[in-house]
C-alpha cells in the first residue's frame, strides 16, 4: 500500500499520489497519460484528475499497480476499480489487471475464450489472485 509519509515530490497536491516504492514499470503513464508521468526512475502525478472517468482510470491504475506504489487519499472508486477487470484490451485480449513487480509490470492478459491470466506475460496466478492481492493493497 502506497504511503503517504513515503510521497514523491509530486508536483500537484491533491487526492492521488505515487511514493517512492515505484519501480517506474510504465503501467499508470500507459493507463492513465492524463494523470501519471515518468520520471527519472520513477512516475509521478502530474496532475490530479480532471473528470470522473479520469478518477476512476487512476484508481484502475492504482490496482493495477505492480508494487502498490499508488495512493489515494480518499480511496474513491478503489473498491468498483478492482471490479472493472478484466477490461479488454486489444480485440479478443483482456488486461486482467495484475502486473507482476518481478518482470517490471508485465501485464496479465487472458483471451475472452480463457478464464485464466497469461503466465508467461508475468501473472504469477490466476486473475482472481492477482485482482485479490491488488485489492488488498490498495483497500488496507
Ligand atoms: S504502476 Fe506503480 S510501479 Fe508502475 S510506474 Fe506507476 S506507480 Fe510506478
Amino acid at each position: 500500500m502506497a504511503r503517504l509519509s513515503e510521497k514523491l515530490p509530486d508536483p500537484v497536491p491533491g487526492d492521488f499520489f505515487v511514493d517512492r516504492t515505484c519501480i517506474d514499470c510504465s503501467t499508470c503513464p500507459e493507463m492513465v497519460p492524463e494523470v501519471f508521468e515518468e520520471g527519472n526512475g520513477f512516475s509521478f502525478v502530474k496532475a490530479q484528475p480532471a473528470t470522473e472517468e479520469s478518477a476512476f482510470r487512476s484508481a484502475m491504475a492504482l490496482v493495477a499497480c505492480p508494487t502498490g506504489s499508488i495512493g489515494s487519499q480518499s480511496k474513491r472508486h478503489v473498491k468498483e476499480a478492482v471490479h472493472s477487470f478484466p477490461e479488454p484490451i486489444d480485440g479478443d485480449v483482456l488486461f486482467c489487471g495484475y502486473t507482476s513487480e518481478k518482470s517490471f509490470g508485465a501485464w496479465s492478459t487472458r483471451s475472452r475464450r480463457d478464464p485464466l491470466c497469461s503466465e508467461s506475460r508475468g501473472c504469477t496466478g490466476s486473475r482472481a489472485d492477482g485482482l485479490e492481492r491488488s485489492a488488498r493493497g490498495a483497500l488496507e
